[in-house]
């Protein structure tokens, strides 16, 4: 079995279709580590996409936060503007869909899925030493994360911490194998909203079989998400933010 792994997509339409295409004959199943929506302007359309299409998926903080408007108190005005116009928005159908969301980590064959990190749902992985103190609890194993929006991640051993290898500018892809006997913290990055200075959407294949993980990137049309951004009367910046890839 071969997965499609997406995190953070935010109710970016365009990104999504654009990793689907990108994807096609790639995978078989599609698993997604949270974030379905906020920021964007679409987050009926992905959330309908999401129940029809996901094979396993755990609750990222913006879900929590669309879903129930109490989890949002603490998020930046911004954000707390579109998690506001997202409740409003939202169908009855998605809505009960984003508040069942549950927090991971959700196995998928051996690897699991986890918003933040495999320890806190709302954790950002971010430093050697945030990746140190969780193998201390964790051990070894292959987890998929999302929320920092920077693809790439860590693996850790006896030999400590090290980034595990990622798309820079310029390449559409790097693929790398998973030895066993190690901790993976494989951030498949953003398909809405990327925040590592490359504004392509980013994705992950991953292949259990034979322990491979692919990070990929690609094009999408950034015009006309930012336009419906500014459409929908969210704030401006968040259009702005997808050209910039910040
Ligand atoms: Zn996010």
């Amino acid at each position: 079995m071969r997965y499609l792994i997406l995190s953070d997509i935010h109710a970016n339409l365009e990104a999504l279709e654009a990793v689907l295409a990108d994807a096609a004959g790639a995978y078989d199943r599609i698993a997604c580590c949270g974030d379905l929506a906020g920021y964007g302007a679409d987050p009926n359309a992905v959330c309908d996409w999401a129940r029809a299409s996901l094979h396993a998926v755990v609750r990222g903080n913006h879900d929590r936060a669309c879903a129930s408007l109490v989890h949002a108190n603490w998020f930046n005005e911004r954000a707390q503007a579109a998690a506001a116009w997202t409740h409003a928005t939202l169908t009855p159908v998605n809505l009960a869909f984003l508040g069942n969301l549950r927090p991971g980590p959700v196995a998928i064959e051996e690897a699991q899925l986890a918003h933040g990190s495999p320890l806190d749902e709302d954790e950002y992985v971010l430093s050697e030493w945030d990746v140190a103190r969780i193998a201390a609890r964790c051990g070894e194993g292959v987890y998929f994360i999302g929320h920092s929006h920077l693809q790439g991640g860590f693996l850790s051993d006896a030999k400590g911490v090290r980034r595990l290898p990622r798309p820079v500018s310029g390449e559409d892809e790097r693929r790398f194998s998973l030895p066993p006997g190690r901790l993976y913290l494989i951030n498949c990055g953003a398909v809405g909203q990327p925040r590592d200075g490359d504004p392509r959407a980013a994705y992950a294949i991953y292949l259990p079989e034979n322990r491979e993980v692919c990070l990929r990137r690609t094009v999408y049309d950034i015009t006309k998400a930012q336009e419906k951004i500014r459409k929908a009367g969210l704030p401006g910046s968040l259009a702005d933010r997808l050209a910039a890839g910040r």
